[in-house]
């Protein structure tokens, strides 16, 4: 007979025991929760496009399944999709590869967690700069490596200076890891900003650099610069990039890295041991996707760019917050520090961001991302990835739920 235990009876392992939830994930699940319960919520928090896939990546799929594509691929996927992932690279970032240096995974997460996993030992520094992609600290985590957080400001468009990073390595350091466009800042560095760092790093030949390029295509700037562009560091830049944002493709579940070979090879044997490879069929739909139109992409980057308008306009009509320009993805990360110390009306005091974040899910019935899973305990994540209607509605009320806080 099946006999039920308390959570507590099983022996879990300390490593998933200590392991942080992703705050992404756990803030889109307090949202379907909320919303079961039959409130109106409105998601802000989860980080994905709100349109469809396009047609013609569609089609694609539906053949491979009609030509029986349905098989164990090779782990690093399949050759004529390492060779369309190549001649993206070309096309799109000016750089070489060979398609034994690409790594096709399931989603970019995967592709991170593959190079963390194979670059990091025990007590390895990894620098991240904030705020930073909530999983980056997770997976480096589990890894046993040290994170070494260098904070940002929004007077900067939070990113690292190159001193900063100098100040910042140090002999154990092996990786770092950052994005652009960032999540969750919407932050893009320029060609110059990316040299003026990669010039830092020509001087440590020890740390590799991991550089998420997943937002490419909800770039406003209409200029990508890649890490790997530039010939001092080329040979330690692990380039990743995937399906999830550019071609609204988050449930396919496909993203790739460009590395050097040792990496490429040690990524592939770590795959080998967990997922074997992603889906046959996401991968011949890829080959559509990269090498087909752009043009619904493009499209899907207009209307961003159109909301981003909007949002900003709103959120300058609410008292205290303060928000920068973001020049890309879909997120803007405004400073909420103003309402924290204050308030609510049955007299409880809101005491951090986390608080005020779950003050306005409950009470504006608006879902957001607290700063502290990206490391800042001043801002909020707001995803505008959603229509203009929600975007309006959201913030108007927000603005009323902000408002009763004395
Ligand atoms: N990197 C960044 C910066 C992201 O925001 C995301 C989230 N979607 C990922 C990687 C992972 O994307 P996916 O696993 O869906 O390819
Ligand atoms: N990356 C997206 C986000 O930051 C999706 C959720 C996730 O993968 O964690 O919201």
């Amino acid at each position: 007979m099946h006999t039920e235990m308390v959570a507590t009876q099983y022996k879990l392992s300390d490593r998933i025991t200590n392991l942080k939830e992703s705050a992404t994930l756990m803030m889109a699940a307090k949202a379907r929760e909320l919303e079961a319960q039959g409130k109106k919520i409105i998601k802000l928090s989860l980080g994905e496009p709100d349109f469809d896939t396009p047609e013609h990546i569609k089609v694609a799929a539906k053949q491979a399944i009609d030509d029986n594509h349905t098989h164990y691929t090779p782990v690093s996927g399949y050759l004529d999709v390492r060779q369309a992932i190549c001649e993206k690279f070309k096309r799109d970032n000016g750089l070489d590869f060979t398609p034994n240096q690409i790594v096709i995974s399931t989603g970019a997460k995967q592709s991170i967690a593959n190079v963390v996993m194979c670059t990091v030992n025990p007590g390895d520094e990894v620098i991240l700069p904030i705020p930073y992609w909530v999983s980056y600290a997770a997976q480096i985590e589990l890894a046993e490596g040290k994170l070494v957080e260098v904070p940002t400001s929004m007077e900067n468009d939070f990113k690292l200076t190159p001193e900063q990073l100098e100040a910042a390595i140090t002999p154990k350091t092996r990786l770092f890891i950052f994005s652009s466009p960032c999540n969750p800042t919407g932050s893009v560095y320029t060609k110059e900003e990316l040299k003026a760092l990669a010039d830092v790093f020509a001087k440590y030949p020890d740390v590799y650099i991991v550089a998420d390029e997943i937002y490419e295509h909800i770039n406003f700037t209409g200029k990508h610069a890649s890490m790997a562009q530039f010939e001092n560091v080329r040979d330690r830049v692990i380039t990743v990039n995937g399906l999830s944002k550019g071609f609204a493709m988050t449930g396919w579940r496909l993203g790739y890295i460009g590395a050097p070979l040792p990496i490429a090879k040690a990524c592939n044997k770590m795959q080998g041991q967990f997922t074997s490879a992603t889906c046959s069929i996401t991968q011949k739909a890829a080959i559509a996707a990269l090498t087909g139109d752009l043009s619904p992409s493009l499209a899907m980057r207009e209307e961003f760019l159109r909301r981003r308008g909007i949002i900003l306009d709103l959120l300058k009509d609410i008292p205290g917050i303060e928000a920068n320009c973001p020049e890309g993805a879909f997120y803007v990360f405004p400073d909420f520090s103003y309402y924290v110390g204050k308030q609510r009306p049955n007299g409880e005091v809101i005491n951090t961001i986390d608080e005020l974040c779950f003050y306005i899910l409950e009470d504006a019935c608006v879902a957001l991302v607290m700063g502290s899973a990206f490391g800042d305990a001043d801002c909020m994540r707001i995803s505008y990835a959603t229509s203009e209607e929600n975007i309006r509605e959201s913030m108007r009320r927000m603005k009323e739920s902000l408002a009763k806080l004395a």
